[in-house]
C-alpha cells in the first residue's frame, strides 16, 4: 500500500542519518544495576536521581494503596475518579511548596507533560485572544506543544537571554503575559535565570511558568527544587514538579495560587478530560514525599552532590565537551551523530549505559552522551565511567 511505502521511506532516511531510536527492554527494576535486553549493565540514563525509584518503602505503598483503593481510578477527577489519595497528595504538596507560594494550592496530573500542556492552554488560551506567550529557547517538548495548543501569540527568546526577554516584555501590549521555562534544561543541565525571570514578571505584570521537572527534590536543602535553590516566592509563579523522576513514582503536580489552580480545575482539558491516575500512585506519592523531605531525603541529596563533583573532577576530556552544568544531568557533547552512536556503542560493550542523545532533540552538530547521576550511583560507579570515558577519548 502505498500510504505504508511512504512511511518506510521516511523510516529507511531516519536510518540513513543515524536517527532511528530504539528501546531496549530492562527486566529489572530501574536503579544503576539493571539487565536489558539481556545483559547486566550500569546505567547512567535515568532520571531517578534519588534513587527512590525501587525504594522498598515506595514499593510497599503502592501495595498498600493498590489494596485500599483496587487497580484504577475509573473516570476523569470531576466525575467520580477523585479519591482520598488525591486529595491528600495535593494537600502535602501544598504545604509543602508553602514558603515559596502565597495561599499556596497543588494539583495532581497523569504526567508531567500533560501538566504543561494544561498551564500553558488555560493560562495563556482559553478565550483569552489577546495572551502573549514567551517561551525560552530550550523548553521542553511538552511546553512547546503546550503553546500550541493554547494558540497564544507565541515568541520564543534566546537560551538564558533576559535582556532579549525584557525587550519583549517591554513591547508587548497583551492583557495576558506568561513567560515559561524549564529550571534546569533537560539535555543540557544548566540553570534558568529564575530570580532575574520573577524580576521581569513581577515588573511587567507577567505570570511566570516554571517546569522544574528535574529540580523537584534534587535542589534546596529540602528538596523543594528551583524555588528553594534560588529562595523565591511570589504571586506570580506558577510551579510545575514532575513525580516520576526524583519522586521514584510518576505524574506531575503544579502549585501555585489557590486561584490559578482553581482555573486549571475549571479550565485545563488536559485535566478535565482524562482519567484520573490510579490512587495507589498518589498514596504512593505520600511515602515519597516524606523521604524527599525528612533526614533520609537530605542525605540523597547531599551523596548525589558528592558524585556530580567527583565526576566533574575525574573526567578529563580533550576532543569532547563536557558541558558546564552543576546538576545530576552531565552531558559530553561529541558533535557528529555517528561519532556520538559509535561511542555510546563502545561504553556499552563494556557493559556501561549512557545515552546518545541526537537531533532533533538537541540542535545539529551537538549529538551527546548524556550522563545522568543518581544518588543510588556509588562513588566506584562514577569512577568506573570516568576511567572509560578518558579511555575511549583518547583511544
Ligand atoms: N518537562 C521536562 C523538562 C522534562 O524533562 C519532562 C520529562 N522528560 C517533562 C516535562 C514531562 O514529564 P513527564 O515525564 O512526567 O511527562
Amino acid at each position: 500500500m502505498e500510504l505504508l511505502s511512504a512511511l518506510e521511506r521516511e523510516l529507511k532516511q531516519l536510518d540513513e542519518r543515524s536517527l532511528r531510536r530504539r528501546r531496549r527492554i530492562a527486566d529489572t527494576p530501574c536503579a544503576p544495576r539493571v539487565t536489558v535486553d539481556g545483559r547486566d549493565m550500569l546505567a547512567f540514563c535515568s532520571n531517578d536521581y534519588l534513587g527512590l525509584a525501587a525504594h522498598p518503602r515506595l514499593a510497599a505503598a503502592l501495595q498498600e494503596g493498590a489494596a485500599l483503593y483496587g487497580a484504577g481510578s475509573g473516570a476523569s477527577h470531576l466525575i467520580s475518579g477523585h479519591f482520598r489519595a488525591h486529595a491528600q497528595l495535593e494537600e502535602r504538596l501544598a504545604e509543602f511548596m508553602s514558603p515559596h507560594l502565597e495561599s499556596a494550592r497543588a494539583l495532581y496530573f497523569c504526567t508531567g507533560y500533560m501538566a504543561n500542556l494544561a498551564i500553558l492552554s488555560a493560562l495563556a488560551g482559553q478565550g483569552k485572544t489577546n495572551a502573549d506567550l514567551f517561551s525560552e529557547a530550550l523548553n521542553h517538548a511538552s511546553l512547546i506543544d503546550g503553546a500550541r495548543l493554547s494558540r497564544a501569540n507565541l515568541q520564543i527568546y534566546p537560551h538564558g537571554d533576559t535582556e532579549a526577554l525584557e525587550r519583549l516584555l517591554k513591547a508587548s501590549t497583551a492583557a495576558t503575559k506568561v513567560v515559561v521555562t524549564d529550571s534546569v534544561f533537560s539535555m543540557d543541565g544548566d540553570l534558568a535565570p529564575l530570580p532575574r525571570l520573577l524580576a521581569l514578571c513581577e515588573q511587567y505584570g507577567a505570570w511566570l511558568v516554571i517546569d522544574d521537572a528535574h529540580g523537584f527534590g534534587v535542589l534546596g536543602e529540602h528538596g523543594r527544587g528551583a524555588l528553594e535553590h534560588y529562595a523565591m516566592r511570589s504571586p506570580h509563579l506558577v510551579y510545575m514538579g514532575t513525580l516520576g523522576k526524583a519522586a521514584g513514582v510518576g505524574g506531575a503536580f503544579v502549585a501555585a495560587h489557590e486561584t490559578v489552580i482553581e482555573w486549571l480545575v475549571q479550565r485545563a482539558r488536559p485535566y478535565i478530560y482524562t482519567t484520573a491516575a490510579a490512587p495507589a500512585l498518589a498514596h504512593a506519592l505520600l511515602a515519597s514525599i516524606d523521604i524527599i523531605a525528612g533526614d533520609e531525603g537530605t542525605q540523597r541529596r547531599a551523596h548525589l552532590q558528592a558524585l556530580i563533583a567527583q565526576l566533574k573532577d575525574a573526567l578529563k576530556l580533550q576532543r569532547w565537551q563536557l558541558w558546564p552544568s552543576q546538576t545530576a544531568i552531565q552531558p559530553v557533547v561529541i558533535g557528529a551523530n555517528d561519532e556520538a552512536l559509535r561511542a555510546a556503542a563502545a561504553l556499552n560493550a563494556q557493559g556501561l549505559w549512557v545515552p546518545a542523545i541526537r537531533p532533533p532533540t538537541v540542535p545539529v552538530n551537538t549529538a551527546r552522551l548524556r550522563i545522568t547521576l543518581s544518588a543510588a550511583h556509588t562513588a566506584d560507579d562514577v569512577a568506573q565511567l570516568a576511567d572509560a570515558f578518558n579511555a575511549l577519548e583518547q583511544g
